[in-house]
């Protein structure tokens, strides 16, 4: 005998009932079957919902009930074109009743949980009518047997106890008399021993099942749903999860019992004392494996899943008056047992001066009102508090049964946790270690979810997810080369590189799942009008493991919302100099908050570009090395410059070609007055360990006081002209002694100063070509020949490069 079940998606429409219909027709050619089905997805909650409007009076309840009668009239028309009146009559008949119930409710106002199942039960009543009349005007041999006739549980309404020993003889009795080949059962629903109408909980077609399977103690027992077994998590909120081929019993169980909702949780038991496996399968692809539960598993994976239950509450019984005396706990159990409060979870501190306890955000009230009652004298002697009650949170958990042989578990599954910023308020370990589960802000779960997915099931990519904020010519660059190498990525260093937010200073745009970068352009046109904070407001609120903020402005608003994103544990990475050459304290901080939020501050960028300088100067340092001295050129805009000026050529026209070609910041006086080298020095002197303001750094300009006096940029070029005599004179005085000039930036002895000096020949700067940047490091370990970094240190292609290869430090992390 073959016992198949059924959910709700399954016998959810006419094409999936046409699919049910084929596979019990396959199975019945080798032995009959026994198929448990559900109602029509979704009719439960309706009947709850039409149920509930009518006990308040509110005539909508109508509409409902409208809405579920056209449902399942349509689907018989549609199952049987040319059904029988005496079929459609009957079906109209049980519709009829199920309005006459619904009006009694209305009448009275009052929807006890014994009416609540005589309701609910019309759902599997209907499908398994529907279904079996369906296969009869198909010519297949089968009957439709009411469970309620054989499934006997006490009055514990909606969700009621079975009575195993009569249950599974109604069972036994009825199939051993039963010829035809094919059975139809409604799951869910049974009656008590008084003839009361009950059911087994929500979910509960599953059980039915396994009790069939069980009484009848077939060879497996097999569960068809909407997806493809029982997958590493919730599919629905997990992208990566997957089938999980084989699970034991009691790893299928935690996993249910910690809401992977594919299984509902005493469906295990049953089929486990007769050693009965179980098959997961799905309806729509009955192809694919599925899940095989059975006794233990050979399968050495410790992890084997992941599963959420939402809607907790926890609450706190704090007093000094519990530590060393006994019996507090009991107490407080007993009163939560006797008015019948589910605890989820507990844990007690070793230092017993706390119990703290998980329930459904349902019972929190009733617990504390019960609790507090309970304890009232301690409580009035101020031995103990009042129960406090925190909302909003759910349970994540780890289930495996090999994860008490493995070290180290509940500490990576923390860590992961903390790294991305998921405050962990309660954690429970099971004395058998086949569970491990934490309390989070329900706000956190998906992201909580995806990321202990990704740590223990997908080792091999990491996902990141990118904000950037700026796509002019760099910004632009820097989409571009992510789009060619998002293949790349993913295949060799196995980090999957998504773009989430993009902005520049009119539009912005977002899509959870990555923005499809082919026209990411056209995209970007068709975003929402763009703001600094409703940018951050949207990373914060996506919530997304892995975060990172690209900023790839010049714009000192931007900088001054790193501390926001840094705080929310998303990593920022900048070209943007203004963060870094802030004051010492707004630097420090942003440093201090980096670590704290265990969120990368990354600014290669800063300083030479796409040049691996601040990486070198960090790694040098890290390995126990001091920086004693740096002497660089590190102004490309600069040293295009002075590589192009000759008596030959008028200064003037050599700064425009400078900016023309991209190599100067928008403004060029930043450049030329020496400002951004004078940043960059400064950044380099942070890095090597000194506290240092911009002001500590001695600047003697080159410019005229006329240049540097001149209040906007067409004027200060009008000045360049005025003053061309000047700056040929520069030019002469170092040619005269075969020397170059170069604008140098040093570092010594904790002090640094910027400027333009003649190089002779010989020395490491004089060939510097076209815009490079040169840095030589003198440190303890490169006492007499400098560590030398030297290449191109500016243009956008270079600094897209730079700020990718910072996004990317941040995935091999
Ligand atoms: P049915 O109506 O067939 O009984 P359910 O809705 O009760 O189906 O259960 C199947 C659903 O369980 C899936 O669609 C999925 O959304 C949810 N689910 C939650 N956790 C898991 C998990 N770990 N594996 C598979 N499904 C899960
Ligand atoms: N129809 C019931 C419910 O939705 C039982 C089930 O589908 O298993 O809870
Ligand atoms: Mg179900």
């Amino acid at each position: 005998m073959h016992v198949l079940k059924f959910g709700g998606t399954s016998v959810g429409s006419v094409e999936n009932i046409t699919k049910v219909i084929q596979i019990l027709e396959d199975y019945k050619k080798s032995q009959p079957v026994i198929c448990v089905v559900s109602a029509v997805g979704g009719i439960t909650d309706k009947l709850l919902k039409a149920g509930h409007l009518a006990q308040t009076k509110d005539e909508s309840y109508l509409s409902e009930y409208k809405t579920i009668k056209d449902i399942h009239l349509n689907i018989l028309s549609r199952l049987i074109p040319n059904v029988d009146k005496a079929v459609s009559d009957k079906l109209n008949t049980k519709l009829d009743n199920l309005k006459s119930l619904l009006d009694g409710i209305y009448l009275i106002n009052e929807l006890s949980p014994k009416t609540s199942d005589k309701l609910v039960s019309f759902g599997e009543l209907l499908s398994s009518y529907i279904i079996t009349e369906t296969m009869k005007s198909k010519g297949i041999d089968v009957v439709r047997k009411n469970t309620q006739e054989l499934i006997i549980t006490n009055d514990n309404f909606t969700k009621a106890e079975v009575n195993y020993n009569t249950t599974y003889k109604n069972i036994q009795e009825y199939f051993s008399n039963a010829t035809q080949s094919a059975t139809i059962l409604p799951g869910f629903v049974s009656k008590s021993q008084q003839g009361e109408i009950t059911t087994l909980g929500r979910g509960g077609s599953d059980f039915t099942a396994a009790l069939v399977a069980s009484a009848l103690e077939v060879d497996t027992l097999e569960i068809w749903t909407d997806v493809s077994g029982m997958y590493t998590a919730n599919p629905k909120l997990v992208k990566q999860a997957y089938p999980i081929k084989k699970l034991s019993y009691q790893e299928a169980m935690e996993l249910s019992h910690f809401g992977a909702k594919v299984l509902y949780p005493p469906t295990v038991q049953p089929v486990l004392d007769k050693n009965i496996p179980i098959v997961i399968k799905n309806t729509m692809e009955p192809d694919a494996d599925g899940t095989y539960i059975a006794h233990e598993q050979t399968n050495n994976l410790t992890v084997r899943g992941i599963s959420n239950i939402n809607d907790i509450s926890l609450l706190t019984l704090e007093g000094s008056g519990m530590v060393g005396i006994p019996g507090f706990s009991k107490r407080l159990f007993e009163v939560l047992a006797n008015h019948k409060i589910n605890v989820v979870f507990i844990t007690q501190a070793s230092s017993e001066h706390s119990i703290c306890f998980g329930v459904n955000k349902a019972d929190a009230n009733q617990a504390k009102e019960k609790i507090d009652q309970a304890f009232e004298y301690e409580i009035t002697q101020h031995k103990i508090n009042p129960i406090v009650i925190e909302t909003d949170l759910s349970i994540v958990a780890l289930i495996g049964d090999n994860m008490k042989s493995h070290q180290g578990i509940s500490g990576k599954m923390f860590s992961t946790l903390g790294k991305n910023n998921i405050n962990v308020r309660a954690i429970a370990q099971g004395a058998s270690e086949k569970n491990i589960s934490a309390v989070i802000s329900e706000h956190d779960v998906k992201k909580a979810l995806n990321t202990l997915h990704e740590v223990f099931f997908e080792v091999k990519t990491k996902q990141l997810n990118v904000f950037i904020t700026g796509v002019g010519n760099v910004g632009e660059r820097l989409v571009e080369q992510i789009k060619q190498q998002k293949k790349y990525l993913k295949d060799n260093l196995k980090i999957n590189l998504r773009v989430i937010g993009l902005s520049n200073s009119r539009q912005m745009v977002f899509d959870e799942d990555g923005i499809s970068l082919k026209n990411w352009k056209a995209v970007l046109s068709t975003g929402e009008t763009a703001s600094l904070e409703g940018f951050f407001k949207t990373a914060k609120a996506l919530n997304l493991r892995n975060s990172i903020f690209v900023d790839v402005t010049a714009n000192k608003d931007v900088a001054n919302l790193y501390a926001n994103y840094l705080k929310e544990s998303i990593a920022v990475v900048a070209c943007n100099k203004i963060a870094c050459s802030d004051t010492f304290d707004k630097y420090n901080q942003l440093k201090y908050l980096s670590r704290k939020y265990n969120a990368p501050f990354l600014f290669e960028t800063n300083v030479g570009a796409g040049l691996p300088v601040i990486d070198t100067l960090n790694n040098l340092i890290a390995s126990g090395d001091k920086v004693t001295s740096i002497q660089a050129v590190l102004s490309g805009s600069l040293n295009f410059v002075f590589n192009n000026f000759n008596d030959t050529t008028k200064f003037h026209d050599v700064v425009k070609q400078a900016q023309a070609e991209g190599y100067t910041e928008p403004d060029p006086r930043i450049d030329l007055s020496g400002v951004d080298v004078a940043r960059k020095i400064l950044i380099l002197a942070r890095e090597s360990g000194t506290v240092m303001e911009l002001e500590d750094i001695t600047n003697d300009s080159f410019l005229t006081k006329a240049n540097l006096e001149s209040n906007s940029v067409d004027d200060f070029y009008k000045t360049l002209i005025d003053d061309e005599a000047h700056f040929q004179k520069l030019f002469a005085q170092a040619n005269e002694k075969g020397s170059k000039l170069k604008y140098v930036a040093e570092f010594n002895e904790g002090k640094a100063k910027v400027g333009l000096k003649e190089i002779p020949q010989g020395h490491p700067f004089y060939n510097l070509e076209g815009k490079d940047n040169i840095v030589m490091f003198y440190t303890q370990r490169y006492k007499e020949q400098p560590m030398i970094i030297k290449g191109a240190g500016a243009g956008a292609d270079v600094t897209a490069s730079g700020l990718f290869a910072d996004i990317i430090r941040i995935g091999n992390d």
